[in-house]
């Protein structure tokens, strides 16, 4: 086992079974922590890439089993942010430092091209990088918001096990869910994705293989987060998934993707208290606070848990800001694209 961990460390390959076989067991966990975080240390270097998040609707068309904001869900009152709003909140995002807005959202279509393109320049014109993360669009769609000026658009997989998918979000199918990925990277977008660990049914198995397609569609971007079961969906007695196979997923993907921006995600500080700073130690490079300002940020309410909902986000950025400082790593004035795209001449 710890040969294969120093061969994946190296040469950044490792075979289904190989994946499978270092899933299956616990023994070599910290192992695979430790030479995850001297990969990402290597090729990204010890700069953390903060994205300032706004949650700017909670309401949504899609029916995802896992899910706070599907439309079922008759618990859960709804928002959505005014143009001047979110304008607002990234305004002020930019302010705090961002280099990033990523704006996220339930599918809801009072968004229409026209308003999310309108959004989209009013953000660039702040001189922010523009992450999008709306869900399942068509081809023109995605080129309206390349057009106007987005630079990265977030949609994770979820799985890669099709039945399990097509299970987890009914009525959506997993061959539409590709195309947006290979949509998104025709048009020039960086492309995130990612999965949940932990859905019920969820395979060691399912997650070598989701390891190998984020390699086989050289993803720029992967978020990974533990399943957190939600009161107010059909998921509500299900099991949380485990913070250490998520943590251990997430390594696993840095030593295959040596390059790519990992996120410490949120539900993995849900899950675990330390759990963001734990997943900068074992992969990652990148956080996501929020910047939604008020009590919307208790209404995206995808899992519960979820932490900071009280804060502000000028406590946000501070906390975590020290958080980054504390554990030696620092805090990037860079937009964080990946690879070295972040030459001023380029981008700045
Ligand atoms: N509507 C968009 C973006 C918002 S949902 C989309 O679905 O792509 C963002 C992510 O939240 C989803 O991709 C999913 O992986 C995650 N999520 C939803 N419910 C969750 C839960 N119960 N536990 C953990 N993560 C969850
Ligand atoms: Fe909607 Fe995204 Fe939640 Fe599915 S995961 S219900 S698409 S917000």
């Amino acid at each position: 086992m710890l040969k294969l961990i120093a061969k994946a460390k190296e040469h950044h390959v490792l075979s289904k079974e190989e994946l499978i076989s270092l899933l299956k067991t616990d023994e070599y966990n910290n192992a695979i922590f430790k030479a995850a975080d001297e990969v990402r240390k290597k090729y990204v270097g010890n700069e953390v890439h903060l994205r300032g998040l706004i949650e700017f609707t909670n309401i949504c068309k899609r029916n995802c089993m896992y899910c706070g904001l599907r439309r079922d869900n008759k618990n859960l009152k709804r928002y959505r942010l005014s143009e001047e709003e979110i304008v607002d909140f990234a305004a002020k995002a930019v302010n705090y430092g961002y280099r990033t807005i990523v704006l996220q959202g339930g599918e809801d279509d009072y968004y229409t091209t026209q308003k999310m393109t309108s959004i989209v320049s009013k953000i660039k014109s702040l001189g922010a990088a523009l992450t999008l993360s709306l869900g399942e669009k068509n081809f023109e769609e995605y080129k309206a918001f390349k057009e106007a000026g987005a630079d990265r658009y977030l949609i994770r997989i979820e799985t890669t096990d099709k039945g399990l998918y097509e299970k987890m979000d009914p009525g959506m199918s997993h061959e539409e869910r590709k195309r947006c990925l290979s949509d998104l990277r025709n048009l020039g977008y960086e492309v995130g994705s990612g999965i949940l660990v932990g859905l019920p049914g969820q395979t060691v198995e399912s997650y070598a293989e989701d390891i190998l397609f984020f390699k086989e569609i050289d993803a720029d971007m992967i978020g990974i987060g533990p399943f957190i079961p939600n009161d107010d969906t059909p998921l509500k007695g299900a099991k949380a998934g485990d913070f250490n196979m998520a943590l251990k997923v997430m390594a696993l993907t840095r030593l295959l993707l040596p390059d790519i921006n990992i996120p410490a995600t949120t539900a993995m500080e849900s899950l675990n208290k330390n759990g963001r700073i734990l997943a900068l130690q074992s992969g990652a490079n990148v956080v996501m606070p929020n910047v939604t300002e008020g009590e919307y940020r208790k209404l995206y309410a995808l899992y519960p848990g979820k932490i900071c909902t009280g804060d502000t986000p000028v406590h946000c950025r501070g906390c975590i800001t020290s958080k980054i400082l504390n554990i030696g790593r620092t805090v990037s004035s860079q937009k964080g694209f990946r690879g070295n795209r972040d030459f001023p001449k380029f981008n700045d």
